[in-house]
C-alpha cells in the first residue's frame, strides 16, 4: 500500500509495469512512501508521557517520515498544566516538529488540523487511549463506520488491523494504526539512537562516534547544561541508549 506505480492495460487486464522506488517504509501498518506520521497523543487521561513520545519520534526519524504532533483532550487540563504542556511543546516546535492541540468535543483547532491531509499520505498513530477513534470521527464523521464496513466485507472482524487500507479525505489519503503502549526498539543500534535526536545533530558535538554519554567535553552535554536542549529529551536518551545495551547483553 503506498506505492507508486506504472501500469497498462494489457487485453482486458491492467498490468504493473514498474514500482517506483520508496521514499521510506512503515511495519506497522504497512505502508509506503508516507508524507507524514500525525502522532496522537492525549494532554491527560491518560497522562501525557513526553518518553513515549520521544520514543515514537526517535522511530520516525530511523524510517525517515515526517513526524507531526496532535495533542488531544487539551480541555481536561488546568490552566497552569495547560501553560506547562505548551511550554514544552514550544520546544518540540523549536527543533522542528510542528505541534497542534485539539478538543475533538468542540473541535478547536481543527481548522489547522483539516489542512494537513491535502496532497499527502498520512498515517494517524500514536499513545493508546489517546483518543484516536474519537478524534478521527470527530474530523470525518462515519470513519469508524467506513473502516468497520471494509473489515466486514472483506470478512474481517472490526477490530483486525493487519491489512491496510488507505482512505479519501481532504484531497489526501489516510493510513490508520493500532494504538501502542511500548515500541520495539530492538532493531536500532546503540550508535545510531542519537541521531534520530534531531537537535543534537545541530549541536555539532566535536568528537566523531560520541555517544553524548560519558565523554568529557561533550557539546550535547553542554548544551543540556545551558538549557539548550530539554533536560527530558537528554534523559530519555540515555534511557534509550540505555535499553539498547541490555538488549544487547541478553544475546
Ligand atoms: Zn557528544
Amino acid at each position: 500500500v503506498g506505492d507508486y506505480v506504472t501500469y497498462e492495460l494489457e487485453g482486458d487486464k491492467y498490468v504493473i509495469d514498474d514500482v517506483k522506488p520508496r521514499i521510506n517504509d512503515l511495519d506497522r501498518p504497512l505502508i509506503a512512501n508516507v508524507d507524514q506520521v500525525l502522532l496522537i497523543f492525549a494532554a491527560k487521561e491518560p497522562e501525557f508521557q513526553l518518553n513515549l513520545l520521544d520514543q515514537f519520534l526517535v522511530l520516525m526519524e530511523k524510517a525517515n517520515v515526517h513526524a507531526k504532533i496532535i495533542i488531544t483532550k487539551i480541555d481536561l487540563l488546568t490552566k497552569d498544566e495547560l501553560l506547562d504542556l505548551k511550554d514544552k511543546m514550544r520546544y518540540y516546535q523549536e527543533i522542528g516538529y510542528d505541534v497542534y492541540m485539539v478538543n475533538s468535543m468542540t473541535k478547536v483547532g481543527f481548522k489547522e488540523v483539516e489542512k494537513l491531509f491535502t496532497d499527502k499520505i498520512s498515517v494517524l498513530s500514536g499513545q493508546t487511549g489517546a483518543g484516536k477513534s474519537t478524534f478521527i470521527n470527530a474530523l470525518i464523521p462515519g470513519f469508524n463506520l467506513q473502516t468497520q464496513e471494509i473489515s466486514q466485507a472483506l470478512g474481517r472482524g472490526k477490530h483486525t488491523t493487519r491489512c491496510t487500507e488507505l482512505y479519501q479525505y481532504n484531497g489526501g489519503f489516510i493510513g490508520d494504526t493500532p494504538g501502542f503502549s511500548k515500541l520495539d526498539f530492538s532493531l536500532i543500534l546503540k550508535e545510531e539512537i542519537k541521531d534520530y535526536f534531531i537537535e543534537f545533530k545541530k549541536c555539532d558535538c566535536k568528537f566523531r562516534d560520541c555517544l553524548h554519554d560519558k565523554e568529557l567535553g561533550c557539546q550535547v552535554k553542554e548544551s543540556v547544561n545551558n538549557g539548550l536542549i530539554l533536560k527530558s529529551r537528554y534523559e530519555n536518551y540515555l534511557k534509550f541508549l540505555t535499553d539498547i545495551r541490555q538488549e544487547i547483553k541478553k544475546y
